[in-house]
């Protein structure tokens, strides 16, 4: 009977075939060990000679990294036995080999990660890159079922986009039958016009960014989830946000609590993060830095976290303030100047809209932006003139603040940032199966 390392220990004393590929092999004289990975798991295999013909055994001698094979044996328990889920082994009686493997490039020894993300299409298999793929496809599988049973519909937006939504400085630029389109950064202003039709959606795709400067945090092409919901406001948005990121990080814990191990995760303020989150205003954070700048001795320290009122933050900056508390921490009512021109300001202070960044714990930072979005017409004209935007690309958008336009709130939440911190992992560029920067366009 073939089955999947996943189910093994529903197999014990049982005869079963597993098709996989060698891991790793251990051992010498008498008795071998193999981890065979089959893509759902990894299983420790033992072979004995004593248990097999003279012919397996020559074949297991001779077995190489990554080799394609048919594995049969005894399932048995074993507290002891490594392996994903562990504490089951196989004792092997039969092995058939499907191809041989002739030095596969990428050995147990350190290599580099240029050379590694050169061969990304076999990085893949390793352990650990296959923890983290699988925690993010864990993530992707959460967010759609936690929107879909909380009345979200999701609707497809366009790639290929003609208008600039926020200036044409992080655009890719691409021909269109002669004309100039874009890909897209963001489905904001096509979800805009779903909720009148839909009353809450979401959008989940690639977005691309041409991001000229190499972090930590940022990718030329990433995947962003962007609900929209009617009838809403920054603070009924915030709740949302709360739930939904909620959801996501329980949902990791519960499922993927294997690959998570396999990452050496400390889990301990992942299991924390319940609603509510702290709120705190970007003017309640500029005092919190400047008093920060002012304890710190450490004068790089001192420089990295120095800000002024009405500056964006940078990587600094929100870590920091993410050190400060032990859950994802809001950051609402940003200055006017850093937003984007649809969010509206606050009647009695236009120098602050009504924005909101999700910050995520344990210096990770930024993984949402959300905001309410202007729905008077006049107020969302001027401000499109105000930042110097070519207004006869939103025709169609001003329309929607013609015909039954109400007050609107939505986010978008970067798949990638949320893999990096419920991983825990230091950068982005292992979070994606085939990450896209500045300097890589390949494999
Ligand atoms: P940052 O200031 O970090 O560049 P942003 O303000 O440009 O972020 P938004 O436009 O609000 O980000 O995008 C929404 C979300 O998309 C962010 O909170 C983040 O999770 C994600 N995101 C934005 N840019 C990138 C990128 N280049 N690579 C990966 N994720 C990104
Ligand atoms: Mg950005």
């Amino acid at each position: 009977m073939i089955i999947r390392i996943e189910n093994i220990a529903d197999y014990v004393d049982q005869t079963i075939t597993i098709q996989g590929w060698i891991y790793a092999k251990t051992g010498k004289g008498k008795l071998h060990f193999i981890q065979l990975r089959d893509g759902t798991g990894i299983a420790q295999c033992v072979v004995f000679q004593k248990e097999v013909s003279e012919e397996v055994f020559d074949v297991t001698q001779q077995l190489t990294q990554e080799s394609s094979v048919l594995l049969t044996g005894t399932v048995r328990k074993d507290e002891r036995a490594p392996g994903v889920p562990g504490g089951y082994e196989v004792g092997v009686t039969d092995i058939q080999v499907i191809q041989s493997v002739n030095e596969y490039p990428i050995t147990p020894k350190e290599h580099g990660v240029e050379f590694l993300l050169d061969r990304r299409h076999l990085w893949i298999r390793s352990s650990r890159q296959w923890a983290i793929l699988r925690i993010r496809a864990c993530i992707m599988r959460s967010i759609r079922e936690w929107l879909d049973e909380n009345g979200f519909l999701e609707m497809t937006t366009p790639v290929i986009t003609p208008a600039a939504v926020e200036g044409t400085s992080t655009l890719f630029e691409i021909d269109y039958f002669d004309k100039t389109a874009y890909l897209c950064q963001t489905g904001q202003l096509y979800n805009e016009a779903n909720i009148a039709a839909f009353g809450k959606v979401y959008a989940f795709g690639p977005t691309f960014r041409a991001e000229k400067s190499k972090t930590r945090r940022h990718l030329t092409e990433f995947w962003m989830v962007e609900p929209e919901i009617a009838y809403c406001d920054l603070v009924q948005l915030l709740e949302i946000e709360e739930q939904f990121v909620s959801h996501i990080v329980q949902s990791c814990l519960q499922k993927c609590s294997a690959e998570l191990a396999l990452l050496g995760r400390d889990i301990s303020m992942l299991s924390n993060i319940k609603p509510p989150f702290p709120r705190i205003t970007y003017d309640n954070a500029i005092e919190r830095l400047i008093d920060l700048k002012n304890e710190t001795d450490d004068p790089e320290q001192k420089s990295l976290i120095d800000i002024e009122w009405g500056d964006d933050f940078g990587a600094p900056h929100e870590t920091a303030l993410t050190k400060m508390f032990d859950k994802p921490v809001f950051v609402t009512h940003y200055p006017t100047q850093v937003k984007a021109f649809y969010m509206p300001v606050l009647e009695n202070r236009p120098e602050v809209c009504y924005s909101a960044d999700l910050l995520a714990p344990e210096g990770y930072g930024e993984i949402i932006g959300g905001s309410e979005r202007i729905h008077d017409h006049d107020t969302l004209v001027n401000r499109i003139k105000e930042h110097d935007l070519p207004i006869e690309t939103y025709d169609w958008y001003l329309d929607l603040r013609k015909y039954g336009s109400v007050p609107h709130s939505g986010f978008g939440l970067g798949i990638e940032r949320t893999v990096s911190w419920i991983c825990g992992i230091e950068h982005i560029r292992e979070t994606s199966p085939y990450p896209r920067m500045i300097n890589r366009d390949n494999p």
